[in-house]
């Protein structure tokens, strides 16, 4: 296992796009450059993720319609935004929703060095750990991108590296009724869905039809048999 990460991390300085794409570094469930957790179980159950928060619009209006529903998430944070958002970070917190690393600058992690991404995952971690008075125990990387330097960092942070079942491309101009659709299309058993409240390059991004899809995507999915499982079930 030593040897792969070595071999791994040899490799990357010296790779062309295609050998990135062969040690997994594009691929968020790819487990070649450190473990990461896809999906959960095959019962039927779902896990609720939203990344790229806080957001001033979105983040409130899914944190009403989790509460509304009874419904456990996680919430994968830009460490600069909790910055800007701290209230809403510890509302997520106190509401009993996961926590998650998710940098603080939201950068592309897959060509970062060591210093670079240590620095990334060590302030989101600092801030989060003060803003909410929990240290997050998760990570996932932006857009899925990781190397061997990430598996480091987040090895000694003691995380686990969550990717994910499917993504919907929320972040498209689509409307909710749209998001709602792509959702109920791909529900599978054990999926970790990924879903955007915030937009990691844009703290006033709108996020707000994901919000607004989210109560019907809960009536759908309980519909269908399933029930939601908070994602501190597959921290172990
Ligand atoms: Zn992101």
């Amino acid at each position: 296992m030593i040897g792969t990460v070595v071999g791994a991390a040899t490799a990357v300085g010296a790779a062309t796009a295609a050998g990135a794409a062969a040690l997994g570094i594009y691929y968020p469930n790819a487990s070649l450059v450190g473990p990461v957790v896809g999906r959960g179980p095959r019962r039927r159950e779902l896990y609720l993720t939203f990344d790229d928060g806080p957001n001033g619009r979105a983040t409130p209006a899914v944190l009403d319609a989790l509460d509304e529903a009874g419904v456990p998430a996680a919430f994968f944070m830009v460490g600069n935004f909790v910055r800007r958002h701290p209230a809403l970070a510890r509302r997520a917190t106190e509401a009993g929703h996961l926590i998650g690393n998710h940098t603080t600058t939201h950068v592309k992690l897959h060509w970062s060095g060591p210093r670079r991404i240590a620095s990334e995952l060590d302030r989101a971690h600092a801030t989060i750990a003060d803003v909410t008075g929990r240290a997050p125990l998760a990570f996932r990387a932006p857009h899925g991108y990781r190397n061997p330097f990430v598996s480091r960092a987040t090895r000694r942070l003691g995380y686990r590296t969550f990717g994910w079942t499917f993504g919907v491309w929320d972040s498209d101009p689509i409307d909710a009724a749209e998001i709602r659709r792509r959702v109920r299309r791909r529900l599978r058993p054990g999926a970790i869905i990924l879903l955007h409240d915030g937009d990691g390059y844009d703290p006033d991004g709108d996020r707000t039809p994901t919000a607004r899809a989210l109560p019907d995507i809960i009536r759908d999915a309980r519909e269908a048999g399933y029930r939601f499982r908070p994602l501190t079930a597959l921290l172990d």
